[in-house]
């Protein structure tokens, strides 16, 4: 899961990028508004982060842009607390929640979770699928019952494509949910996080579509 921390406090967006990491985000983090703007333009971002109070450009303004081009990945703003207007204003101009500052990191994580939740039109916090279970908030994977270990990587890797189960992700979607700016990324990381699964989960389990990228099968009580 991708997602872009638009913060321009050195300390807050530094806790902030590693805990999110922690919790297995892929973060690119930007320290202004117009370089959030610039981004949001060329990039594919599953979820934001955006604080108001920003350089250059307001969060406010950064976040009119982004709706107006039509763009609908979840928005979560960071207010302070004593400002009520511009949590109202943040709302009306199409973001979906709000932290006041200060906050803690497992309510970020959590909130973000239910956006992704809702975005994704799926009312129960655990993913079904067929034998296997995922636990967003847990960060477990369990195969006919019995914890299965993954990576960070392989976990966010599996979770997103059991989110778009059915649906073909290309590899360049896949390799960009994974990864942020800056990332060492080896060229043939992506294929190796997805044999490591194959081996965990079932060789048929995740199809590769040629020249495309990869897609794992709808579950079997939604076909
Ligand atoms: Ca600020």
């Amino acid at each position: 899961m991708r997602v872009l921390l638009v913060e321009d406090d050195e300390l807050l967006g530094d806790g902030l990028r590693t805990g999110l990491i922690q919790y297995g985000y892929a973060v690119d983090w930007l320290k202004d508004g117009l370089s959030a703007d610039q981004a949001l333009k060329t990039e594919n971002f599953e979820l934001v982060v955006l604080d108001l109070g920003l350089p250059k450009m307001s969060g406010i303004t950064v976040l009119q842009n982004l709706r107006s081009r039509g763009q609908t990945m979840p928005v979560l703003i960071l207010t302070a607390r004593e400002s009520i207007e511009d949590r109202v204003k943040g709302l009306d101009s199409g973001a979906d929640d709000y932290l006041t500052k200060p906050f803690d990191l497992d309510e970020l994580t959590a909130r973000l979770r239910a956006l992704q939740r809702r975005f994704s039109s799926r009312a129960e916090p655990l993913i079904q699928h067929d034998d296997i279970t995922l636990d967003p908030a847990a960060h477990t994977v369990s195969l006919k019952g019995e914890l299965v270990s993954v990576s960070r990587r392989e976990f966010a890797l599996l979770h997103k494509l059991l989110e778009n189960a059915g649906r073909v992700l290309s590899r360049e979607h896949l390799t960009q949910s994974l990864y942020g700016w800056g990332e060492d990324v080896d060229s043939n990381a992506l294929e190796v996080h997805i044999h490591n699964l194959r081996k965990k989960f079932g060789q048929d389990f995740i199809h590769t579509i040629r020249g495309i990228g990869y897609m794992i099968d709808k579950s079997k009580d939604e076909k």
